[in-house]
């Protein structure tokens, strides 16, 4: 940690067949990192080759979410990152000590992300998904620097609060000219646990006014990928490390979401 990558970025070569999207809100508890785990285990579950990075330095949640808990091996100083639902994971997480807060800065968070780009034996993936952390951060320029190509998946809930701040999170992709492939509402809406009825529990709209309004600000067309309801066991999933895309892809909220997962 700290010191300088070594190898350049395989996915930053012309002719890289990886496709690499950031995943991108505005604030945190949005459920950023529980859409990343389910599209990436989804991913792997139709056979492609996927990794996910844990950018997300502060607040990373992703081991847990998909149930690693080995750390990284290092063969000829290269990182082997743990896998788990066929998923290659690796996160700051695993190079800290515990459960001691990360008091990493600017430079430094530069750095480890382009280590974790070019250290780790990522293999041939066919997708890397990277959790970033919420807000209009350094680690989206940075991502942008260092693997241009990239894109952004942008996540918010229906509330206003959120989409004010989602929407500023995707302008970012302005000035990095990267392509935002779409929006995706999480927590869109209660299913009612005794009618077919639906609860807003957040409002409703956020995920539509933000996709509008990234396309009329990046001048291309970002779309609402998916609304995905709440459900309780998408939460239970992250905190025993098998997500619903897994255990229940047939679930409402497995389903859309494996429906995103087809269309990346
Ligand atoms: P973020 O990465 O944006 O901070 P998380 O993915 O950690 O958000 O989600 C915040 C909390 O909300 C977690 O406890 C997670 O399990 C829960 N959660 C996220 N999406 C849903 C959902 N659709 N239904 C139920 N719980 C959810």
């Amino acid at each position: 940690r700290g010191g300088t990558a070594t190898r350049a970025i395989p996915f930053a070569q012309p002719g890289s067949l990886t496709r690499v999207y950031g995943v991108a809100s505005g604030k945190g508890g949005v459920g950023k990192s529980s859409v990343t785990v389910n599209l990436a285990a989804s991913m792997a579950r139709s056979g492609l080759s996927v990794g996910v990075l844990d950018a997300d330095i502060y607040g990373h949640s992703i081991p847990r979410m998909l149930g690693v808990n080995r750390p990284p091996t290092q063969v000829e100083k290269m990182i082997m990152p743990p896998q788990a639902h066929g998923v290659k994971v690796i996160s700051t997480g695993m190079f800290t000590r515990g459960n001691q807060p990360v008091t990493w800065r600017g430079p430094m968070l530069h750095r480890a992300l382009e280590q974790f780009l070019s250290d780790v034996f990522w293999g041939d993936l066919d997708v890397l998904l990277l959790d970033l952390p919420p807000g209009t951060g350094d680690i989206a320029i940075s991502l942008a620097q260092l693997v241009p190509s990239s894109e952004l998946l942008v996540v918010t809930t229906p509330q206003l609060a959120a989409t004010e701040v989602a929407e500023r999170a995707g302008t970012v992709a302005v000035q990095t000219r990267q392509n935002v492939v779409g929006v995706i509402e999480n927590m869109a809406w209660l299913p009612c646990p005794h009618c077919d009825g639906r609860v807003d529990v957040f409002g409703s709209g956020g995920g539509m006014a933000v996709a509008e309004r990234l396309s009329r600000v990046l001048g291309h067309e970002v779309p609402l990928l998916a609304q995905v309801p709440i459900d309780v066991r998408l939460r239970e999933g992250g905190d025993n490390g098998v997500p619903l895309a897994i255990s229940d892809p047939d679930s409402e909220a497995g389903k859309i979401l494996r429906g995103v997962a087809e269309r990346l």
